[in-house]
C-alpha cells in the first residue's frame, strides 16, 4: 500500500524547537519512505491520496501510562486521595470479575477516546485477577489489534498483600481483615515463566501489539521478582514500568519501611536501569534525581492524576534538565477521567509555572507536545520508530483540521495544538500505515455498537461497584488512619 499526504504543513522537529512546513509525505506499507518539499513529486503512483489542505499533520500522540482495567470506572468518584479512592476500583477483597467479553469491549471503549483524540501508541498497565490469566490478557491484544491502536500490554504483577505494602496497616488491621487481603500470589519463578511465556507468543518480528513488563511498585514486590523482570527486560529489550513515589504515603513507605527513599532502595538493590520507567516521581528528592539520571532511568508524568488524586505536582523540569526521558500519561480513567492526550499536553504546559517564578525556566507548550511524542517514544524504546515525522519512521500520523476557531487565527500552530486545541479537530488518524480513523469516522470497529453494548454490560459493573462499596467499607477507617498519620510526618 502506497500513500500520499499532500497540502499539509507538517510538524518538524528541529534542534532546539517544534515548528511546522509544508510538505508532502510518501508511506509504503507502515513506513515513512519519503518527505518532499511542495510540488516535488512527479509521476508516482499512488493507492490513495489524502488531501491535507489547511490541515496540520502530527506525530501520533504516545499516552506512555495508563490502565485499562479502569475504563468502566470513569467519572466514577472524587475528592478521594490515592490510598482511599483505590479501594472502590474494583472489590479490594475478591478482585475483578470482568469476563473476557467484557474485558474486550472495555479496551474498545478507550479506543475510541484515544483514537478520536490523536493517540496511536499507548503503555498499557493492565491490572486484572489473577495477574496470570492468559485468556483475559489475549482479550486485550485483541481489543488493540481490532481499533487498530499500537500497544505496550503489561501484566501488572504484585506478590505482597496491602497491608504490607503500606505504613502502619499491618498493626491497624485485625487478623481477619488480614486474611481476607491475603491472595495465593504465584511464586517468582512461576510469574517469571509467565512473564517471559507471554515475550515469546507476543513479541513476535513487526507486532503492532507487543508485551512489556510492570512490577507495581518496589514496596508492592519482591527483590527477587523485581530483579527477574530486570533481566528479562534486558535480555528482550522491553520497557518496564513501576510505580514510585506517587504520593506522601509512599514516601513515609519508604522512610518506614527501609530507612531511606524509594529511589534509593531500588539503587540499594541495583534496580534502577535505563529500561526502567519511573511512573509519577512526585516525591523525589534531588538525590534521587541524581541517581536516576545516573542510571538512564525514565519518567512517566501524569499530571492530571497526580492532581486529581491530590498527589502533588513532579519536578519535571529538573528531571528535563537532568536529561532524563520524560513521558506523558492519562494513568487511571476514574483518576483523569479521560484519556485525551490534548488535555494532558495542556494541563502539562500550564501547572509547572506555578513551581519556580523563574519564567525564563518554565515548561510550555514546545515541551509538552515532546513529552506527548518523542518523549512518551523514548519511555517505550521506540525513539528509532516513534515520536516524530521522519523518513524510515513508522507511519503513525494524525491529521487536524485548521479552518476552525481552535486554529484561527493560526498565530503559533505549537502553542495552539497544546494551549487551544481539546482533540476535536482530530480528522484523520494512520497507525502503522493503516488508515484508522478517516474524516471522523473510525474505520477499525464500529463506534456505536461498542457504545450500546457498553450500556448493555453496566448494570453488571454497577453491581461489582456495589460490592466493591461494601468492602472497601471494612478497612476504609484503617487506610484513613494511615493516610492522615502519613501526610503529619516531615523527615
Ligand atoms: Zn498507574
Amino acid at each position: 500500500m502506497k500513500i500520499m499526504i499532500k497540502n499539509g504543513r507538517i510538524q518538524q522537529n528541529k534542534q532546539d524547537e517544534i515548528i511546522f512546513e509544508d510538505k508532502d509525505i510518501v508511506i509504503e506499507n507502515d513506513i515513512i519512505t519519503g518527505i518532499f518539499d511542495k510540488n516535488e513529486i512527479h509521476n508516482q503512483a499512488f493507492d490513495k491520496v489524502i488531501d491535507a489542505k489547511s490541515c496540520i499533520v502530527m506525530p501520533g500522540l504516545v499516552n506512555a501510562h495508563l490502565h485499562s482495567s479502569d475504563h468502566f470506572n470513569k467519572g466514577g468518584f472524587d475528592n478521594l486521595p490515592l490510598e482511599l479512592w483505590v479501594l472502590y476500583l474494583r472489590p479490594i477483597f475478591s478482585g475483578f470479575n470482568h469476563t473476557p467479553d467484557e474485558i474486550y469491549l472495555r479496551t474498545l471503549l478507550g479506543s475510541i477516546e484515544m483514537i478520536r483524540t490523536g493517540t496511536t501508541s499507548v503503555i498499557d498497565d493492565v491490572v486484572q485477577f489473577p495477574a496470570l490469566d492468559e485468556k483475559n490478557l489475549d482479550m486485550i491484544f485483541k481489543g488493540y489489534e481490532k481499533a487498530g491502536i499500537r500497544a505496550a500490554i503489561t501484566s501488572h504483577l504484585i506478590n505482597k498483600p496491602l497491608y504490607k505494602t503500606i505504613p502502619f496497616l499491618d498493626e491497624y488491621l485485625n487478623e481477619e481483615l488480614k486474611e481476607k487481603l491475603t491472595i495465593n500470589y504465584a511464586s517468582e519463578n512461576e510469574m517469571l515463566a509467565y512473564v517471559e511465556q507471554n515475550i515469546h507468543k507476543y513479541n513476535k518480528q513487526g507486532a503492532v501489539q507487543t508485551y512489556a513488563l510492570a512490577p507495581s511498585g518496589p514496596q508492592r514486590c519482591s527483590i527477587e521478582l523485581m530483579a527477574g523482570l530486570k533481566n528479562l527486560s534486558e535480555k528482550y529489550n522491553l520497557p518496564v514500568i513501576s510505580h514510585v513515589l506517587e504520593t506522601k504515603v509512599q514516601e513515609v513507605t519508604a522512610k518506614e519501611f527501609y530507612n531511606m527513599t524509594m529511589v534509593e532502595y531500588l539503587n540499594e538493590h541495583h534496580l534502577l536501569y535505563p529500561n526502567l520507567n519511573l511512573v509519577h516521581s512526585v516525591w523525589v528528592s534531588d538525590h534521587d534525581i541524581e541517581l536516576m539520571k545516573e542510571h538512564n532511568s525514565k519518567v512517566l508524568h501524569n499530571p492530571t492524576s497526580n492532581l486529581k488524586l491530590g498527589s502533588g505536582i513532579a519536578p519535571i523540569k529538573s528531571f528535563l534538565d537532568n536529561g532524563i526521558s520524560v513521558g506523558l500519561g492519562t494513568d487511571n480513567t476514574s483518576s483523569n477521567d479521560s484519556l485525551n492526550m490534548f488535555e494532558l499536553m495542556k494541563i502539562t504546559g500550564l501547572i509547572h509555572k506555578v513551581q519556580d517564578h523563574h519564567y525564563d525556566k518554565w515548561i510550555g507548550a514546545q515541551d509538552a507536545l515532546k513529552m506527548a511524542t518523542i518523549g512518551g517514544a523514548e519511555c517505550a524504546l521506540k525513539e528509532d520508530e516513534l515520536g516524530t515525522i521522519e523518513v524510515n519512521k513508522k507511519a503513525d500520523l494524525i491529521i487536524l483540521e485548521t479552518e476552525n476557531h481552535r486554529f484561527i487565527p493560526n498565530n503559533n500552530y505549537v502553542n495552539q495544538v497544546v494551549f487551544c486545541e481539546n482533540g476535536s479537530s482530530v480528522k484523520t488518524v494512520l497507525i502503522n500505515g493503516e488508515v484508522v480513523m478517516e474524516d471522523k469516522i473510525i474505520k477499525t470497529f464500529d463506534e456505536e455498537e461498542v457504545l450500546e453494548e457498553v450500556k448493555g454490560v453496566m448494570s453488571k459493573v454497577f453491581e461489582e461497584r456495589n460490592l466493591s462499596y461494601k468492602q472497601a467499607e471494612l478497612i476504609f477507617d484503617e487506610l484513613k488512619k494511615v493516610y492522615f498519620k502519613s501526610n503529619e510526618i516531615y523527615y
